[in-house]
């Protein structure tokens, strides 16, 4: 490590934000080679470097004694390289030992063996008589105890090492190839000791210190409690940031121009009349919610998540009756054909009383013969007008459905669309935010509400969907039968099968689902086959029938069609009944492979049984041997509450998936945990929303500041993309 040498500039290196921006080929203390591996790790800027944030610390004011027995915590401990070795086994293999005793050597006792296995470059850098930090989890390993492949560090003996690397509590950053967690301390030392002051990146009151004291902080804490302290301040300006995109997005939205879509309601309380059962209370609050936002000229961006099953499709055509009602047309895109269909099947027993005209349109087949030529002149023109007396005469005039049922086709193809009022994206979690796009390039912008059935824990409402309001059913219909789950390993699988016949003979029908591996179309169909060759004589004299991805549509009707009549008993399929499908006398599921699936997976596919009164079963068939998938089965055993489950399925897979750019389009966070740091989103929600409030294009000059660091950002998240 060379001593700091003044750097040499070119220009002037900015002050404030600006100097964030600065890239690292202007600190003359790094040379080409470095700054070029940095930029391999994505560091470009001094603000990139100084948010390359720690990964642990190691409290090296205090080292740990040397472990005289097994440990599981790992151990931060200093000794001197007594001697090393290296012995080759089974041919090329090897393995290097390194005999450490404690810097102030009295006791031999206190020895200790770090052991790597086949590790070229760590017999490079170790020798007799270094100074190492070693980290790792004592183990017993016959007499010796031994650490194997410990993070390391080999001090060295010079000055600079007292004030940087020991005596305080060290960083540890995410290291790279060529460059060590070592010299990324060094060079984030470096380069805090150059950094002026800066502007907080958030509003007045909400930071606990300077930004800059943050930065200096999280590297370099004096204690635990300022590293804190810091740690809060700077995950509380992530989120902050995040927010002011979400909050730009809303924005944008809120600005452009839409029309209140909302009838005086005669169509809906007909067809809530009509129904053979009461809504529940979250149904009518949600309800309620979109009235209000159909009433608004403000288009409506609204999600409704519920579990399977709490009845999000009546909700949805509530709203569709509202904007029918006002004169405009409503559209639901469903992610299936099956699931279209089923949709339109009972919209239509349900609007048809209604006088409600109604037309399926999915890619493969047109229900209604094509659509009648529409006015669209005369249509646009009465919109632009605000000619509701036109508009209604217009309406009168042709056959034109009024609602629309269809698959993401719909969104393609030649739809008249110059008078959708209402679009309703059903099963959101299939679609990509693309299509969400799509519709939102309307030149009048429809009202939008999009309706997902895993539930999203509260945290990522407020990032995810956080330009979005969101309504939640978070209540099942009192008539619910119970669904017992059942884990149960495959020598169990004859049982199962004695169990499910037990209930056919009993009136039942029942869903065998297994996954596939292969995503070829051949293979596919040809396991698909092969699986339901073994079902068939099982199950006899009841009669099965088999259901996956390929086979043509028609016959997917005509199939569906059958199980819902009860012509068929037994179902077998692949996920394409994941979503959606809604046959209540079916009560009974078993997965087989079960631990093939993931977490949310498994409940979507469980929520098929269970929704009709009678008491229903979920039998999963599995081979779990990881504690994962075991705590995945146990999870699925112990609860049905999506939300639960939902939550479950974050702590497993890490808010990583879900939150990734491609599906958010929001910057990646570096230090805030979505999971565990809720109320500081909440906090900084709150104060983004404030400053929206009052400021919607950011154009006073004290929010300036704010409209550069989102412009900023956002060229960055493009970047990235691209
Ligand atoms: P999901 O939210 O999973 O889309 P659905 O809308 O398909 O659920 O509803 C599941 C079933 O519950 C349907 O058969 C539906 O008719 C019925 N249902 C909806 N609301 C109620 C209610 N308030 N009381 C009883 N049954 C209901
Ligand atoms: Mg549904």
């Amino acid at each position: 490590m060379p001593p700091p040498r003044p750097a040499k500039r070119t220009g002037t290196v900015p002050a404030g934000l600006a100097w964030l921006e600065t890239p690292l080929e202007s600190l003359g203390w790094l040379q080409t080679p470095r700054i070029r591996a940095l930029h391999r790790f994505g560091l470009r800027t001094f603000e990139d470097l100084l948010t390359h944030f720690p990964r642990r610390y190691e409290d090296r004011r205090e080292f740990d004694r040397f472990p005289q027995e097994e440990t599981e915590k790992p151990v931060c401990i200093c000794g001197n390289v007594l001697k090393t070795a290296s012995r080759r086994f089974q041919g090329w293999r090897f393995m290097f030992d390194v005999t450490l005793a404690p810097a102030d050597a009295h006791a031999l006792s206190g020895q200790i063996v770090c052991r790597w296995y086949n590790v070229h470059f760590v017999k490079k850098m170790i020798a007799t008589g270094q100074r190492l930090v070693v980290f790792g989890r004592p183990r017993r390993r016959g007499k010796q105890l031994m650490i194997e492949h410990p993070e390391f560090e080999v001090l060295e003996p010079d000055s600079e090492e007292e004030s940087i690397h020991l005596r305080r509590i060290t960083p540890v950053h995410p290291a790279t190839e060529g460059i060590t967690a070592r010299l990324l301390r060094s060079w984030i030392h470096q380069l805090l000791a150059e950094m002026p002051e800066l502007p907080s990146p958030l509003p007045p009151g909400l930071a606990g210190m300077p930004y800059a004291e943050a930065l200096r902080a999280v590297h370099f804490p004096e204690d635990w409690e300022t590293l804190h302290a810091a740690r809060r301040d700077l995950v509380l300006a992530e989120f902050f940031t995040m927010q002011l995109f979400v909050g730009a997005k809303r924005a944008e939205v809120v600005l452009r121009p839409g029309e209140a879509h909302c009838g005086a309601g005669r169509l809906l309380e007909a067809f809530h009349r009509e129904l053979p059962f009461p809504l529940t209370g979250a149904q009518n609050r949600a309800i309620q919610e979109i009235r209000a936002d159909l009433a608004s000229p403000r288009p409506m961006n609204r999600i409704l998540h519920g579990d399977v099953g709490s009845g999000k499709t009546v909700v949805a055509l509530s709203a569709m009756l509202l904007a029918v009602e006002a004169g405009y047309q409503a559209a639901i895109m469903a992610p299936t054909q099956i699931l279209a269909e089923q949709h339109y099947l009972n919209f239509k027993r349900w609007l048809e009383p209604l006088g409600v005209r109604i037309a399926l349109r999915t890619g493969s087949r047109k229900e209604e013969s094509a659509l009648p030529l529409f006015d669209e002149q005369a249509w646009s023109a009465a919109v632009r007008d605000g000619d509701h007396a036109r508009r209604a005469e217009l309406l009168k005039r042709d056959e034109e459905p009024q609602i629309l049922v269809g698959t993401h086709a719909l969104l393609y193809e030649g739809v008249s669309f110059s008078r959708l009022g209402l679009a309703i994206i059903d099963e959101q979690h299939k679609f990509g935010v693309l299509q969400r796009a799509a519709l939102i390039r309307q030149p009048v912008l429809p009202d939008v509400l999009v309706m997902t059935a895993t539930p999203i824990p509260r945290t990522l409402t407020m990032t995810l969907f956080g330009d979005l309001d969101v309504s939640t059913l978070d209540e099942l219909p009192a008539n619910r039968g119970k669904i017992v789950t059942a884990a149960r390993d495959a020598s169990k699988l004859p049982d199962a099968i004695e169990f499910i016949k037990k209930h056919l003979a009993a009136g039942r029908q029942a869903y065998v689902v297994y996954p596939l591996i292969d995503e070829s179309a051949k293979l596919e169909a040809k396991a698909a086959a092969a699986e339901f060759e073994k079902w068939g004589p099982i199950f006899a004299p009841h009669r099965c029938e088999l259901l996956h991805g390929r086979i043509p549509p028609e016959e997917k009707d005509a199939i569906m069609e059958r199980f819902r009549k009860n012509q068929t008993q037994v179902l077998v399929a692949t996920t394409v009944i994941e979503v959606g499908i809604d046959v209540p006398n079916a009560t009974i599921m078993l997965i087989e492979n079960a631990e093939r699936f993931g977490l949310a997976q498994l409940h979507q596919l469980r929520g098929r049984v269970g929704r009709g009164s009678h008491k229903s079963y979920c039998i999963l068939i599995h081979a779990a041997d990881t504690p994962e998938g075991l705590e995945k089965m146990k999870t699925l055993e112990a609860t049905s509450n999506g939300f639960e489950i939902a939550e479950a399925d974050l702590r497993l897979r890490g808010p990583g998936d879900i939150l990734g750019t491609d599906q958010s389009g929001l910057p990646p966070l570096k230090i805030g945990d979505v999971l565990a740091d809720t109320d500081l989103m909440q906090l900084a929600r709150t104060a983004a929303q404030r400053l929206f409030a009052a400021d919607p294009e950011l154009a006073k000059p004290e929010n300036l500041r704010f409209r550069k660091l989102l412009a900023e950002k956002r060229k960055l998240a493009l970047a990235r993309v691209s």
